[in-house]
């Protein structure tokens, strides 16, 4: 049985620990290793390793840093396929799907290899007589990473590059079901060159979670996971005088205007609702037809679901299996509870024929029709590959879903009209808005962040937000004077 442990300090934990979990294989449903559960003596190892390699890597010159991090990047590009692989491994998404995620966590290593400009500050020349003044930004010590299993490599490559090139150290606590890829990075940074304590891997549950919350050398804390433990890392963090940003979970809606191109949002449909098994924060779970499109919007769905293929992974399939079983009965439990409430279930995923062993987490692709907002199908982030659909009598009618609804993470429109797009991005509360793109996931150097239930904090992830999250800021006001310029005044200084 494989043993996955912590990495602290440059290299693997060497300790006996009092609690493990299991990981499994999602398409053999066969466990494939144990985890180490990290206790508050482990964390507070790794909080001291961190703050040790924090006080040197911080007065690391900008070009250095940079370096560790175009290495890094190649280190990463390079390995891709072998990450990818052990991301398919342990959260059973397909192969392709686990490249385009390593793929877009690069995107931010990309970003934060510019470091050298995104840190410059202002200068004010003769701000007053004799007197400039200049900004800088400066880190923060040692930050936690805290990450959920759908995407185990990109969403804390949204966070640790731009961290670590803004002179911080950190600690990555991944998800327990999806461990290992964390591990295989760790070592790509020590290949890259980074000094050994500033990235540092726990591995564990809740204990090691509240212990990074309550330690007071750890100043920020980065929390992606569903909404009800984010909103508590939020409040407990911020009551021990942490910086967090808590992002948490979704319900992304995806509007179709009667004059959308339909083929076009029938794909958008499928791909958003049940790549990576619906399990994305950015997944499309409830379409809105805005009527008279749905009849035609569905029966364009319903004749591509049945083309789909799910199977394990690593082979020529479309859909993998969902992270656990525990997860996969939740998901069947949904659409029972949309039965029982009297959605029209269109397409039932349940007891599919699949390409790959029994015993995986299987779940097919699911459809509903006929869903209204009161249903829990429509109200709670279902997190697997079911798409409702609801129809709408208008615009006004599919504006008003969205914005009265608990999250507010991602949400698309199709139509071909500008104008209605253009209203639609300037009314609707949500965070990331897609014309025509069912995933606007927005590339590195923009923000990736929700509104209302979906995250909590005022930073989002990555671009200058980023930057700004994992720094802080000095006004450094500075006079050279003549030796002849002195003089007593006891009044608040005023600028001449
Ligand atoms: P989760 O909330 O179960 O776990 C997230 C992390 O929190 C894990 O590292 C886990 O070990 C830890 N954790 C679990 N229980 C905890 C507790 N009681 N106290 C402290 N820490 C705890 O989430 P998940 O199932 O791994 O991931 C799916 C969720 O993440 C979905 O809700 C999804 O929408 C959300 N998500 C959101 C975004 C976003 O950008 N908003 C991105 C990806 C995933």
């Amino acid at each position: 049985m494989h043993h996955i442990t912590h990495w602290i300090d440059g290299r693997h934990w060497q300790g006996q620990a009092a609690r493990q979990g299991q990981v499994f294989n999602p398409a053999t449903g066969v466990q494939s290793a144990v985890v180490d559960f990290a206790d508050t003596a482990v964390v507070d190892a790794a909080v001291d390793a961190a703050s040790r390699a924090f006080d040197r890597w911080r007065h690391a010159s900008l070009a250095q840093r940079s370096q560790v991090l175009f290495a890094f990047r190649h280190l990463v590009h390079t390995h891709r396929d072998e990450l990818a692989a052990i991301i398919t491994a342990e959260h059973g998404k397909v192969l392709p799907d686990a490249l385009g995620e390593v793929t877009r966590g690069l995107e931010v290593v990309e970003f934060a290899c510019g470091i050298p400009q995104l840190l410059k500050g202002g200068y004010s020349e003769a701000a007053s007589s004799g007197v400039d003044v200049y900004s800088i930004r400066q880190p923060l010590g040692v930050c936690g990473i805290i990450s959920p299993f759908n995407f185990p490599v990109m969403v804390p490559m949204w966070f640790f590059p731009i961290a670590i090139a803004c002179g911080n150290a950190v600690i990555v606590k991944p998800s327990e079901k999806d461990p290992s890829v964390s591990l295989r990075v760790a070592e790509l940074w020590k290949e890259a060159g980074l000094p050994d304590g500033v990235f540092n891997v726990v591995n564990g549950d809740k204990p090691a979670v509240d212990r990074l919350l309550a330690h007071p050398r750890v100043k920020a804390l980065s929390f992606v996971g569903s909404t009800a433990i984010a909103k508590s890392i939020y409040e407990t963090g911020a009551r021990h005088g942490k910086r967090v940003q808590a992002l948490g979970g979704a319900k992304n809606h995806m509007v179709v205007l009667p004059d959308a191109d339909i083929e076009l949002a029938a794909d958008a449909a499928i791909n958003a609702a049940f790549g990576s098994a619906g399990e994305r924060c950015m997944a499309i779970s409830a379409l809105i037809a805005v009527e008279p499109v749905a009849d035609v919007l569905i029966a364009a769905i319903t004749q591509r679901m049945a083309k789909l293929r799910t199977g394990d992974g690593t082979r020529a399939v479309d859909m993998g299996p969902l992270v656990t079983c525990a997860h996969r009965d939740k998901v069947a439990g949904y659409i029972e509870a949309g039965v029982r409430e009297g959605a029209t279930l269109v397409v039932d995923g349940r007891g599919i024929s699949v390409d790959g062993a029994a015993e995986g987490f299987w779940l097919g692709p699911t459809l509903f029709d006929q869903v209204t907002p009161n249903m829990s199908i429509y109200r709670d982030e279902i997190f697997g590959p079911v798409l409702c659909v609801t129809r709408v009598p208008s615009y006004t009618e599919a504006l008003r879903l969205v914005n009265e609804h608990e999250y507010g993470n991602g949400t698309a429109i199709f139509t071909r009209d500008g104008g209605a797009a253009r209203r639609f991005q300037h009314e609707v509360e949500v965070g990331m808005v897609g014309i025509n793109v069912p995933i606007p996931v927005p590339v590195a150097y923009y923000s990736f962040g929700g509104w209302k239930a979906s995250l909590f904090g005022d930073s989002h992830a990555h671009g200058s937000e980023g930057v700004h999250f994992f720094t802080r800021g000095k006004v450094v006001t500075s006079r050279w004077p003549d030796p002849s310029q002195g003089g007593i005044n006891l009044g608040f200084p005023q600028n001449r």
